[in-house]
């Protein structure tokens, strides 16, 4: 006989576990299936291991900083080595972890690629498993153009492995995980040019962020190659593009995206609808076309971030085993980070895009060297925007880029999406002498 769950997640990345963890806490018995290792791509190859890189960046720059506050030091060595050791220590620890977790909580977990057989039917390394309800939730896997010599470059789960430090690297794609690897590898001393398709790093943000981004990583060493289109790559990592030939490089690392890990997943079995490009559309339920089954997470193509993949995954068991009838994910102002040197804080609507949707739109913005940089020979530039509509000013947007963006958005974000106004920004008394003091002080 078929063993019978609650409720089966394929993929025990962020979504798949969170949604198994607080099933079980209602006292659900749950399986997850998971193909590679547990905790999916955050853990494993993507905001853990990146924001350890990150860092391991932030303190090289501390310490050719440091003669300027009057320190004599000097970077000795840096062992690549040692630093990946590290980190695949740490992350093991979590990994680690997970497992004893799922087991306290008396979760069900098999190692497999997991397969939907039917509505209710899951198959796993040859055996089939029933539930009520199942959650597809397999992320993403990085895109790898189909041009000449393409697998003469790494994917952001190659840089994760190198063994090596990469002395000159191409990072190819200018979007968010482009900006963080080319940022990480230029503050750990490595050579870097980024190449992006458009005429701007990181589309679709404000473009105060695209600009002062631009201008901060060229000043600091990144050779940044806009509208290039990228033909072929030779054996000996040479980059044709559309504006000639670019050779010399030891690394070359492909960030042109991430597409959903739904090709073998049996979708067509079930029935479950999946667009072009195989992501997965739900309600704003999670709910699938199918009625019992649902998906989570970067497979849904929406705001593939962590928190948005745990939010949905804790909300839909909070509603099929809480009575919590309406619980769902708002999917509207999610504040994001890019861990970019320096890093960048953003929610909300950019200018544009305010312009395009209301008649009364309001920019305050401010732009500064920060008080860390002062004395500094090599400076960053901290530039702040809210973006606010209405009589009352409300407002709709906040873009960070300087020194502690990533760490001070996440209470502006509560503010913002609470509805709040430009006056009620600046009835809070400021913290002196901060950057963030600037988002309540604006004129
Ligand atoms: C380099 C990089 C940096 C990132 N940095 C950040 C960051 O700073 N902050 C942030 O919020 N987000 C970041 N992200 C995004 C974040 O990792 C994802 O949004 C998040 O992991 C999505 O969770 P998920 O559950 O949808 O998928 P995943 O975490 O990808 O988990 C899906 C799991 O399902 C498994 N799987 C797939 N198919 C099957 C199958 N058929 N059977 C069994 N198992 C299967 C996969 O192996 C995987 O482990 C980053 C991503 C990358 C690549």
């Amino acid at each position: 006989m078929k063993k019978h769950y609650d409720i089966i997640a394929i993929g025990a990345g962020s979504g798949g576990l969170s949604v198994v963890e607080r099933a079980a806490e209602y006292g659900k018995k749950c399986l997850v299936i998971e193909v590679k290792t547990i905790g999916g791509t955050c853990v494993n190859a993507g905001c853990v291991p990146k924001k350890v890189m990150w860092f391991a960046a932030n303190t090289g720059v501390m310490i050719k900083n440091a003669q300027g506050f009057g320190f004599e030091v000097e970077q000795k060595g840096f062992s690549w080595k040692k630093l990946k050791a590290g980190r695949d220590n740490y992350i093991k620890g979590i990994t680690d972890w997970y497992d004893g977790y799922l087991q306290k909580l008396g979760v069900d977990y098999i190692h497999g690629f997991g397969q939907l057989v039917g509505k209710n039917t899951v198959s796993v390394n040859g055996k089939e498993y029933t539930a009520e309800y199942i959650v597809l939730s397999p992320g993403g896997e990085p895109v790898v153009p189909h041009i000449e010599g393409a697998e003469y470059g790494i994917t952001s789960d190659g840089f994760f492995a190198l063994e090596e430090f990469p002395k000159k690297v191409a990072v190819i794609g200018g979007g968010y995980i482009g900006v963080e690897l080319a940022g990480v590898l230029n503050a750990l001393g490595s050579r870097v040019a980024l190449f992006s398709r458009g005429g701007k790093l990181l589309s679709g943000f404000d473009p105060m962020i695209q600009n002062t981004l631009d201008k901060d990583y060229s000043n600091h060493g990144i050779t940044i190659h806009h509208n290039t289109q990228i033909s072929k790559i030779s054996k000996y990592k040479t980059l044709f593009i559309n504006q000639g030939e670019f050779a010399g490089f030891d690394t070359i690392i492909w960030a042109v995206g991430r597409k959903p890990m739904t090709q073998h997943l049996g979708l067509e079995v079930a029935g479950v609808k999946c667009d072009q490009k195989g992501f997965i559309p739900t309600d704003k339920f999670q709910t699938t076309n199918i009625d019992n089954i649902f998906a989570l997470g970067d497979a849904t193509g929406r705001t593939p971030l962590t928190p948005v993949a745990i939010a949905a995954g804790r909300r839909l068991s909070d509603r099929l085993y809480n009575n919590m009838t309406d619980r769902h994910l708002d999917y509207h102002n999610v504040a994001t980070v890019v861990f970019s040197h320096p890093p960048i804080g953003t929610i909300g609507l950019t200018e544009v895009q305010a312009n395009e949707k209301f008649d009364k739109v309001k920019i305050y913005k401010s732009e500064f060297t920060p008080m860390a940089d002062a004395l500094l020979k090599h400076k960053t530039t901290t530039a702040l925007k809210l973006v606010c509509v209405g009589d009352d000013e409300k407002v709709v947007g906040c873009h960070i880029i300087g020194h502690g963006a990533d760490e001070m958005l996440q209470g502006f974000a509560v503010a913002i999406k609470m509805g709040a106004t430009k006056k009620q920004f600046d009835d809070t008394t400021a913290i002196h002498p901060t950057s963030a003091e600037e988002l309540v002080t604006m004129r």
